[in-house]
């Protein structure tokens, strides 16, 4: 019976194991990873694709209705087809054990795996981040305030109205109810501001936009999510999640792609040779616009607010849906490219060519 190592217990890690039913004729081991720091809870916010009926059927809240808010505009997205749901990573790496463990999956610490030879290795572990990387930074509370003091009905993508000084800072709130909260501070930077910086912006934002009374924080997350695919340090073992490129590189959005991931591996193990082949998520261009559009955020920063802005006005919450969950047809990526401030995309494509056309004359 062929065997199938995934080292990391981890969303994708588990994720796969959770699916060992539909691969009948493999052996699945979960491996423990040694050195690991502990996991923390958080929360996975995705929209609801036809994939993800298990997760949004575990999930904690959704929204039909969500917003991009800046100094000078409100645009409020709706899509009945596809809401926002948020789940908590204990709800669904718990569901993803017990189906594995259900399904007959080994579950093993490093230290005490045997060597297999013949296994097929899958590594969810993360790569190390070279300096110079553009990441999405973030820490979020979730709150208790006063009833009254949001609006459960519209989730909050980005609130550009925060501390801009240290570059792109936004504010991303998922209402729970009229008193309960999620309410993170995000920065898209190389250097982590320290903590106190999320903090105050937290606390500052539900004071002076809101007039919110926190009562209380009943949880904290904190996290950093590389914007941008990161080079693999061992190309002998083959990456699965995160380190298989599962990330997508403009918003760090992960957890739908994962899956999307999982489900096209899972098709090609159920082949002839069995073996399981790991492809990205995806498609090319949908990578190289993210290229562009991490390069555009980096360079010129100051205008990532009126970018954002421009693109919720342009979709509709279908389209918007689809657009951040990769699954854009060719009219779809041309009403983002067509959103878009022209120069500044055209200046970077035409230094994106002219650099690529370096190395190509470098490396011939
Ligand atoms: C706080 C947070 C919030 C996020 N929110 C969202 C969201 O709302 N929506 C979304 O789509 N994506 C989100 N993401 C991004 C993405 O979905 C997650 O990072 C997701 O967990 C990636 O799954 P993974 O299996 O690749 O990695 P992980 O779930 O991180 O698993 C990695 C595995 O490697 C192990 N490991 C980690 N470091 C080491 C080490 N140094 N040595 C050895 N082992 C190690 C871990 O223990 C684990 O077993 C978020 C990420 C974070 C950190």
């Amino acid at each position: 019976m062929p065997a199938i190592q995934i080292i990391g217990d981890g969303c994708a890690g588990l994720s796969l194991a959770a699916r060992a039913r539909e691969l009948p004729d493999h052996q699945l081991t979960l491996i423990v990873p040694e050195g690991a720091p502990r996991q923390q809870e958080h929360i996975w916010g995705f929209w609801h694709l036809p994939i993800l009926n298990t997760a949004a059927g575990l999930s904690h809240c959704s929204w039909k209705n969500w917003q991009v808010v800046t100094n000078e505009k409100t645009v409020v997205l709706t899509s009945i087809n596809y809401p926002y749901h948020a789940i908590y990573r204990s709800r669904w790496t718990s569901m993803c054990k017990e189906l594995a463990i259900a399904h007959g999956v080994k579950i093993v610490s490093q230290s005490k795996v045997a060597s297999d030879q013949k296994a097929q290795i899958l590594d969810t572990r993360p790569q190390p981040v070279p300096h110079g990387q553009l990441m999405q930074h973030f820490i979020g509370w979730e709150v208790l305030a006063k009833s009254g003091s949001f609006n459960p009905s519209v989730a909050t993508m980005m609130d550009f109205r925060c501390d801009q000084s240290r570059g792109i800072h936004f504010i991303y709130v998922l209402p729970f109810s009229d008193s309960e909260a999620l309410v993170e501070s995000t920065m898209f930077s190389c250097d982590r501001e320290p903590d106190e910086f999320f903090e105050k912006a937290i606390l500052d934002y539900l004071k002076l936009c809101h007039s919110k009374q926190v009562v209380s924080v009943k949880r904290t997350e904190k996290g950093a999510i590389p914007m941008g695919l990161l080079e693999r340090s061992d190309v002998s073992v083959v990456g699965l999640g995160g380190n298989g490129g599962a990330i997508k590189p403009s918003s760090g959005y992960a957890f739908y792609f994962i899956q999307k991931q999982i489900s096209v591996a899972i098709l090609s193990a159920q082949t002839k040779n069995k073996l399981m082949k790991i492809t990205s998520p995806h498609k090319n261009i949908d990578l190289w616009m993210d290229q562009m559009f991490v390069k555009v955020l980096k360079e010129w920063p100051a205008v990532t607010p009126h970018i954002f802005i421009q693109l919720a006005d342009a979709l509709s919450g279908d389209e918007f849906a689809l657009f951040m969950s990769g699954e854009a047809c060719w009219r779809l990526r041309l009403k983002v490219i067509f959103s878009m401030p022209k120069w500044i995309f055209i200046r970077s494509f035409i230094q994106s060519l002219y650099s690529n056309f370096l190395k190509f004359k470098i490396g011939a």
